[in-house]
Formats: C-alpha cells, structure tokens, sequence
C-alpha cells in the first residue's frame, strides 16, 4: 500500500502534469486564434483541459486538410450562459459546399423534387436542346429521338424503356424528360439499379431504413429505374424486390422510365438464371409488367463518354 507521502508525491506529479499541458494548450497558436474568435475565457481552459486538448487534435486535423480527411462535421467548444459545450459543426469546407448546393437549388429549384438521392450533376442542365444538338451531329442517334421529343410534347402515362450501348446517352435523355416534368411539381425518384440494390442490401439490419428504401420509389409520381440488369439479380431481389415494385407502378398506372444496355428480351433471359436456378415464369411475370409500363426503344449513336 501507498503511504501518505507517496500520494501526495503521485499528486504533485499530477498537478505538474496538468500545468504542463495548461501552458501548452494556452500557448498554442490555434488554441488562442480560437478562444479569441469564439470569445472564450482562459479560464475556461483552466477548467476543461481535456476537453480543449480534443479540441487541439482537431484544430490541428483542420489546419492540414483541403476537405478530404474527415466526414466534414468536426469537435468544437462554445460558450452558452456561460457553460462550455461540445457541439459537432459542419467544418468551413463542408459548410462552403452546403452553401453552395443551397444556391443552386435556389437557382434550379426544380432540381428540389429530386427525392431519395440528388441528380447526377452532368445530368442537372439536360435539356432538348442538346439532345437537337447532339443529334445533328449524329445520324443514328437523331433516328433513334423522335419518340423522346413526342413523348416531351405529349407525356403520356406510358413509359419509356431506353436501351442500348454503353455512353450513348440513355440516361441523359431520361433526365431531360425528368427535369421537364420536375420543372411542373412532378416528385422525381431517379434510381441506378445497382446502387440501389447493394443500399438495399446494406439496409437490412435497419427496418426503417428497408421500408423507405421500399416504399419511396413505389409511391413516387414519375420513377425512373436507371440500368436495369447491370446489378447483379438474386430470386430474391427479383421476385420480392422488382416484381412488387414494378407491380405497383403498374397498378397505380404511374409513370416509370427506364434505361438499360440490355433489351426486354434479353433482360429477361439475364433474370431467369439466378444462382441456384432457371425460373423463366418468375422472369416473365416482370417483364411482362414492363411491357405494359414501358414502351421499348433503342437508342443508336456514338459513345459520349469518350468526349468528355
Ligand atoms: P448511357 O446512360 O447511355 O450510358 P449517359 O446518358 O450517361 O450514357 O451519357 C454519357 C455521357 O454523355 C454523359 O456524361 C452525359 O452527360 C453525356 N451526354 C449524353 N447525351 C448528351 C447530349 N445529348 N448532350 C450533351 N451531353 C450528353
Ligand atoms: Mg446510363
């Protein structure tokens, strides 16, 4: 056992300790830039040396990084009625980007009734006058448009299958009809199938998660189901994911778009083989319900991936 003067011996080395680390903390230049700007007190620091060496590590983190090292929400310190409490603040990088989606919202509002997840950004502008422009350049995809620029004229509650070759701009023209409809209060859910089907994966250890996941693109005024077939499609994710899906869109005749570099046809003979079996009529009952959605066409042209 310790004897009396041992303890006070540990205590006198304790408080050295302490006002060690108080006169670094107090002569660290990131640590005064920061008292001055947010109006502490050194006191403050007197009384909370653990707390402000936290706020050193992540002063120091933030004085390195150019928006890349951390998720953006940092540790922070400030002063309320006099108390000292830990918040979490978006970071100025991360606050910069806010404002700066914030302002283009503000100029696009349409962009706003993108629900679920945002609109890929070079799909933000699209527009018919780029499909015109690009189609003069282009003989095969110019005959592959007319249906896309009637179907902008005239919407109809009949959808689109879009497919083709890689780059050739399905998902563009997707976009263009749904930043026209966007543009009229219509909510947009715009998914690409294989991030959805690896976030529903992902999702399955939290049911609330799962239910949106399931629910917002059923009830979704327009739904557009971007690369369909490039997931890869489990009997599961088939038959207790897409059937019920496509069925309810079907039922509640809601428009729903989709882009593929596989045809009907073929898409189907790609969900019939799942890992541990040929089902074709569990394969057909989906794409039967696409063909009475969607209206099936192909899109020709060159890869515009390779221009960018
Ligand atoms: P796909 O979905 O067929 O693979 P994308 O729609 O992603 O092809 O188009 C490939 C690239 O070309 C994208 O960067 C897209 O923004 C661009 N793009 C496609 N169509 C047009 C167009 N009509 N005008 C301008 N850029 C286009
Ligand atoms: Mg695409």
């Amino acid at each position: 056992m310790k004897d009396i003067r041992d303890l006070m011996e540990d205590t006198q080395q304790m408080q050295n300790e302490r006002t060690k680390l108080l006169s670094a903390l107090l002569d660290s230049d990131l640590i005064q830039k920061y008292l001055k700007e947010n109006n502490i007190g050194k006191e403050y620091v007197e009384k909370h040396i653990g707390r402000f060496l936290d706020l050193q590590k992540t002063l120091e983190k933030c004085a390195v990084c150019k928006g890349d090292l951390c998720k953006g929400y940092r540790y922070e310190l400030v002063l309320e009625d006099n108390r000292l409490k830990s918040v979490y603040k978006a970071c100025p990088y991360l606050q910069k980007k806010q404002e700066k989606q914030e302002a283009e919202k503000a100029a696009r509002p349409y962009l706003a009734r993108y629900e679920m997840a945002p609109l890929g950004k070079q799909f933000q502008d699209a527009g018919l006058e780029d499909v015109l422009m690009a189609a003069e350049k282009d003989d095969a995809y110019r005959t592959s448009i007319p249906p896309i620029v009637r179907f902008l004229k005239e919407p109809k509650d009949k959808g689109l299958y879009l497919y083709g070759k890689i780059g050739v701009g399905k998902t563009y023209l997707c976009a263009v009809i749904t930043n026209e409809l966007a543009k009229k209060n219509r909510r947009i859910v715009f998914l690409h199938m294989p991030s959805y089907a690896s976030d529903l994966k992902n999702a399955f250890d939290s049911p609330e998660l799962y239910e949106y996941l399931i629910e917002k693109p059923r009830k979704a005024d327009v739904l557009v189901l971007d690369d369909i077939g490039a997931e890869s499609i489990s009997a599961w994710y088939r038959d207790e994911v897409l059937l019920p899906l496509i069925d309810r869109r079907m039922q509640e005749k809601k428009l729903t778009l989709f882009t593929s570099n596989l045809s009907i046809r073929e898409l189907e003979e790609k969900m019939a083989i799942t890992r541990n079996e040929i089902d074709e009529i569990s394969a057909q009952r989906v794409c039967d319900r696409i063909r009475v959605l969607a209206e099936e066409i192909q899109i020709k042209g060159k890869n515009r991936r390779l221009e960018d």
